[in-house]
């Protein structure tokens, strides 16, 4: 456990809400060893009592680092959003040959009537979604 410490280089990317979190849990660690230190030297003085509330508060703050460090990170790596992407719907008229492209949005297919062209009376329809991966930063 005493590993845990030294194991604080800065996670790639990482906000300053993970140094919150980092030092919560430093602190938390710090107080849980010196609980469980205390157990034991109640233990020792065979105040059996005080070294099992001592003991409960060690072992519930290691508990709590042990949850906030296996919970999926949010820097290291998400699944959900590795990258920003954009989604570009492209429509075109099918009468006039207008193209346009817009972002994504909910319900989009392809072959969809879409909305109606700026340029004639036709629908525009969505002939391709695709992502487009974002440059800036
Ligand atoms: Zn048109």
């Amino acid at each position: 456990m005493k590993r845990m410490s030294e194991e604080t280089a800065p996670l790639a990317g990482g906000a300053t809400q993970n140094w919150v979190t980092l030092a919560a849990m430093i602190i938390v660690g710090a107080l849980a060893l010196v609980s469980l230190y205390m157990g034991f030297q109640a233990y020792g003085n065979e105040e059996i009592e005080i070294a099992f509330m001592y003991m409960i508060i060690g072992t519930s703050g290691f508990i709590a680092i042990g949850y906030a460090f296996f919970r999926p990170k949010p820097t290291s790596m998400d699944p959900l959003k590795p990258k920003k992407f954009d989604v570009i719907t492209t429509l075109e008229c099918p009468q006039c040959n207008l193209k346009r492209v817009r972002a994504f949005q909910r319900g989009d297919y392809i072959y969809k009537n879409d909305e109606p062209c700026t340029r004639c009376e036709g629908k525009m329809i969505i002939t391709s979604i695709h992502t487009r991966k974002e440059e800036k930063k």
